[in-house]
């Protein structure tokens, strides 16, 4: 039987395991799946055989050039294109590709983000082949996944930390299981994102510099409909969104990415894609490409995709939750096994969790923390800015009996001689399903919920993967050396000792109510409202401690990302405050004013035909108002952000921004916004909320 058209092309623009077994000889092969499997070093003899077979498939898909596809402090893919040709003395070329160019490319680093890390005069930075995640081909480009890194070593990229984090998981996690008896020889992280994202009409995108400059509406009175009749989510998805989804699937099977579900979520013109989850670099690598891929194909259609976390006020934002498991040797470790070993095993690594989640709260907030994102978290649309576990009903009475030193009943007949409770067979019950919890126990993973549709995940999986491998050291230190009835009794000890501390962060009830943020108050649980009020915790000596340890990011490194951030931060409200002020002055201002000069000139001709115009009169004067309050607070906004900008310390900066200029540009958008449903259509400068969410 022939193959159907996708398994046909699934992966074929793709350097795949299958084609590097095909492709490559035999030892070379087996010393790169060392590489890739376990972490071990590449030599250069290999690199260059491995870069001769991939130039060759490469040209074989019609591939021109290289590019070194790396992921900078913005959290967006970069790429610089070089081609294959080599001139030749005759006049000719060759098209060649070399190991030290897959291992190594130099982009100038200089005008990246680097959060002051990098001199000036050290302007330079390396790519370095990230062999975990395949090459693939893209508009004739052959993609080569990288991580980006100062040439003092310093990481100036998102991927570096997460590879580093993998790693310091793996090691510690290791040991662990070695306690258990096994011995493995890789332990991975696997995640699956799943991406909102909202679709509107091109045209419609285009009117809107609001749109186009930041991502999200600055302005926009409510549409006459929301999404409270909740008829978008799950419903049939329209023709042109059909097939735009058809031709992303299509792109990314090419390219291996295993999309897996599409539908339209909560809030009109909103949807998501899923994959299948992968081991958690990868999975990264392609929610970028994913992402990439919506963005450009949207245009085929007409649409326009958007990103940001809150496009829109009034309906839901954004999202993208991270599912996240550990698994040793293709066994997933957060799956409770059939026997009371395995059982406690499971416990050792789900009291891990907990205490992990609980102790790095800050970081996991800081982790999600954007401008984009302050607009969803806490806004009961998305889990509120506390850090708190949910683990369903079954799995809390498994928790609360080990807390509560209740006996636990055997369920079937291996009855435990150290208590080790036998776990519900399936967990994983559909129903149980609290949506309202940040980091939430699903089966047989954890979803962590309070990520943003537009922000690169790694940072969430750095502290993720660093805070349970500081779990598993310390699990791993003090249990090394015991063995057998006392290991079990030491573990089962740590465990209920684990969960005795940590308790705090385990909360089953509805995370958006009110109670729960003052009872979380009560647990001293932290609560950081805004990216603000979260940015300080990366720099904490604590925490600076604990990413160097494991040696993810080192104290330079730390303190660059922070302040990157704060300067991502300022720098996107400046922008934003800038296009509306912008729009205020050349769009709106002048559309009101001659609605109203129409207006008036109406009402004169009137009053001169003895004719009073009473409506027409009393528009022109809340027109005319409109107008000065709008003038009054496009001058505030503008000084007010002048002034926001001087400000040379970047989290006094960032305050400035949160605490005077946002309240600015609310007042602004506030103006604006009354005089939208006062001002004739045919006058008013850009589509409005009801024709950009409720478009056919
Ligand atoms: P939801 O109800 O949230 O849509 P799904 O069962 O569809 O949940 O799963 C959502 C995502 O979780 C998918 O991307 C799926 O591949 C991923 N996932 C499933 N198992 C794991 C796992 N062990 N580790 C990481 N992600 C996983
Ligand atoms: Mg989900």
């Amino acid at each position: 039987m022939g193959k159907d058209k996708v398994t046909e092309e699934y992966g074929s623009l793709l350097f795949t395991d299958a084609v590097m077994q095909e492709r490559l000889p035999k030892p070379t092969y087996k010393e790169l799946t060392k590489v890739i499997k376990e972490g071990k070093a590449l030599d250069l003899d290999i690199a260059n055989e491995v870069a001769h077979a991939m130039k060759d498939w490469a040209l074989e898909k019609g591939a021109t050039h290289y590019a070194h596809w790396f992921q900078p402090l913005t959290g967006i893919t970069s790429e610089k294109h070089d081609s294959f040709i080599t001139p030749k003395d005759d006049g000719s070329v060759l098209m060649s590709f070399s190991g030290k160019e897959l291992v190594q490319g130099e982009p100038d680093a200089s005008s990246f983000p680097s959060g002051g890390l990098r001199a000036t005069f050290e302007a330079r930075g390396y790519t370095a082949w990230d062999p975990t995640s395949p090459a693939f081909i893209k508009d004739e480009v052959l993609c080569i996944p990288t991580a980006f890194i100062s040439y003092t070593g310093e990481a100036l990229d998102k991927k570096t930390p997460l590879l580093r984090s993998q790693v310091a998981l793996a090691t510690q996690a290791k040991r662990v299981l070695a306690l258990f008896g096994k011995d493995v020889t890789s332990v991975i992280t696997t995640v699956g994102p799943e991406q909102e994202y909202f679709l509107v009409k091109e045209e419609d995108f285009q009117k809107r510099p609001d749109l186009v400059l930041t991502g999200r509406t600055l302005f926009g009175c409510a549409p006459a409909k929301g999404q409270e009749l909740e008829e978008h989510y799950f419903g049939a998805i329209r023709p042109t969104v059909n097939a735009f989804m058809k031709e992303v699937d299509d792109e990314l099977w090419k390219l291996g990415v295993p999309a897996k579900t599409k539908h339209n979520e909560v809030a009109p013109a909103q949807h998501e894609l899923a994959p299948i989850f992968e081991q958690g670099s990868l999975a990264i690598d392609d929610n970028l490409l994913a992402m990439e891929k919506l963005k450009l194909l949207a245009t085929h259609h007409g649409l326009a995709c958007l990103q940001h976390e809150k496009p829109f006020d009034y309906v839901n934002g954004s999202g993208k939750h991270n599912n996240w498991s550990v698994c040793a040797d293709g066994k997933n470790l957060l799956e409770p096994g059939s026997n009371p070993g395995e059982n406690l095993q499971f416990l050792v690594f789900l009291a891990g969790l907990i205490a992990a989640v609980d102790r790095h709260a800050d970081l996991m907030r800081v982790s999600v923390a954007s401008a984009g994102n302050d607009h969803r978290l806490g806004a009961n649309e998305a889990p509120p800015a506390i850090v708190s576990v949910f683990l369903g009903d079954e799995l809390d009475a498994v928790v609360e009996g080990l807390i509560n030193d209740e006996t636990v009943e055997a369920h079937g007949k291996t009855r435990m001689d150290l208590g080790v409770p036998m776990l519900p067979d399936v967990l994983q019950d559909t129903t149980d399903r609290n949506r309202t919890s940040p980091f939430a126990f699903t089966g047989n993973k954890f979803e962590f919920r309070m990520c943003g549709s537009q922000q690169n995940l790694s940072d969430p999986n750095v502290v993720l993967n660093t805070a349970v491998a500081e779990v598993c050291d310390e699990f791993a230190t003090a249990m090394e050396g015991k063995t057998g009835d006392e290991f079990t009794a030491a573990a089962l000890d740590w465990v209920k000792a684990a969960l005795k501390e940590h308790h705090r962060v385990i909360f089953e009830g509805n995370g958006y109510s009110d109670e729960w943020e003052a009872e979380a108050e009560r647990r001293g649980l932290p609560n950081f409202k805004t990216t603000v009020d979260a940015l300080p915790q990366m720099v904490t000596p604590e925490n600076i401690e604990f990413f160097s340890k494991y040696g993810v990011l080192n104290e330079a490194e730390v303190n660059a990302r922070y302040v990157s951030k704060a300067e991502q931060y300022a720098k996107l409200l400046n922008i934003e405050a800038n296009t509306m002020v912008d729009m205020a002055k050349r769009l709106y201002l002048p559309a009101i004013s001659e609605y109203s000069s129409s207006l008036a000139a109406s009402v004169a001709t009137k009053a001169e035909l003895g004719i009073e115009s009473k409506a027409e009169l009393e528009l022109v004067k809340t027109l005319t108002g409109g107008l000065d309050t709008i003038y009054t607070a496009v001058a505030d906004l503008e000084s007010k952000n002048a002034d926001a900008r001087e400000t040379e310390d970047p989290q006094a900066e960032c305050e400035a921004y949160r605490d005077v200029v946002i309240p600015a540009m609310d007042a602004l958008r506030a103006a604006v916004d009354e005089m939208e449903p006062v001002v004739a259509e045919d006058y008013w400068p850009v589509p409005s909320y009801n024709s950009m969410l409720f478009w056919v």
